[in-house]
């Protein structure tokens, strides 16, 4: 199949479009055919740890026969992580149709058939909706579905562009979890974000503050100041720029963890745990299971056990969080 060039000029940013807009779109580019040239990318091995990650707290929390929501889930990068852990059903929703379609596709291919029974491995469904503003139970197949496990992977930040959209999505994540259940996932560590550009971060002639390496850079909108304690930052709309690997992301919003915790109180959400993910990795790379995927998964180089520094650079800027539904576990 001949691949297409991704021209940087795909990515730019569109006047006048709503943030929801602006995410649909790119990530609809993104899941376009030929739009991932893994082989080539210079974050393979970043790509590879992030995957581990996802796969240890996956298997950390997920009981056997599990049903499961996985909030921006993209185009299925976690279906076969969902396999492994032998779940029983998967929601899947996503703002991106193009990434549904794939997810779709990916869903119905063999790697995912059950040998014994040339089915699926497991029965699912999936549901383009914008998850900030569209209540997900009422899309549902069987609205009284109660979920084991909620997951929302490198995508929370979005939702905090505002009270009302970070809102709704915990109440996706949340209403219809079980007792007991959990809610896992991935973000972008905003403590190190600002502490990085406190730092080191240096300011362009727009007067924005930004932090880079050969593989990312990010930059603070230019009305906010990350030195400046007379303003402190805001709680909702906090915009930055993420580029990675050269490909200029959508904006995102920091989200900052006490205000995570605090809202999920609201939903009777405890908090298990939240750690960086260099902590994440030195806890979970002494337990032997966990530590031989790391090579499966391809997170290091082979040969010599490393990754380029940038990438591990990078790696610090993201977080883990898991939460837990007050009450027994059904
Ligand atoms: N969770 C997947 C993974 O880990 O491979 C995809 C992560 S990707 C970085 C972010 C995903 O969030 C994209 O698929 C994007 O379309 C989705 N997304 C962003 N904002 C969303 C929203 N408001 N509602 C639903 N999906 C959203």
């Amino acid at each position: 199949m001949m691949k297409k060039d991704i021209d940087q000029s795909d990515y730019e940013d569109e006047e006048g479009l709503e943030q929801s807009e602006k995410v649909q779109r790119f990530y609809d580019q993104l899941a376009a055919p030929g739009a991932d040239r893994r082989d080539e990318s210079p974050i393979i091995y970043m790509r590879g740890f992030n995957n581990w990650v996802k796969s240890v707290l996956i298997r950390t929390y997920l009981p056997p026969s599990a049903t499961v929501l996985d909030l921006c889930c993209g185009k299925g990068g976690d279906l076969n992580k969902w396999k492994e852990g032998n779940i029983h059903y998967l929601v899947g929703a996503d703002i991106s149709e193009t990434s549904i379609e794939n997810c779709i596709g990916r869903y119905n291919s063999n790697k995912l058939m059950d040998r014994r029974t040339k089915k699926p491995a497991f029965e699912a469904e999936f549901i383009v909706a914008d998850c900030c503003q569209v209540r997900l139970q009422d899309e549902y197949t069987n609205p009284a579905r109660r979920f084991h496990v909620t997951s929302c992977q490198f995508s929370l930040h979005y939702a905090f562009e505002s009270f009302e959209k970070a809102t709704m999505m915990l109440r996706n994540a949340c209403e219809n979890l079980r007792p007991g259940g959990y809610f896992i996932g991935t973000t972008v560590d905003a403590n190190e974000l600002i502490s990085r550009l406190r730092d080191r971060g240096t300011q362009d002639e727009s007067g924005s503050w930004s932090i880079s390496n050969d593989v990312y850079s990010v930059s603070l909108d230019k009305e906010f100041d990350p030195h400046d304690t007379e303003a402190p930052l805001p709680l909702f709309g906090c915009k930055y720029h993420f580029q990675l690997a050269g490909v200029v992301n959508v904006p995102e919003f920091l989200l900052h963890y006490p205000l995570l915790v605090e809202m999920l109180k609201e939903w009777d959400m405890i908090e298990v745990r939240h750690q960086n993910f260099y902590d994440f990795f030195s806890e979970h790379r002494h337990i032997p299971d966990d530590a031989s995927l790391l090579y499966r998964m391809q997170a290091f180089d082979k040969r010599t056990g490393t990754m380029s520094a940038p990438e591990w650079e990078a790696i610090g800027l993201y977080l883990i969080f898991v939460f837990q539904k007050k009450g027994p576990q059904q």
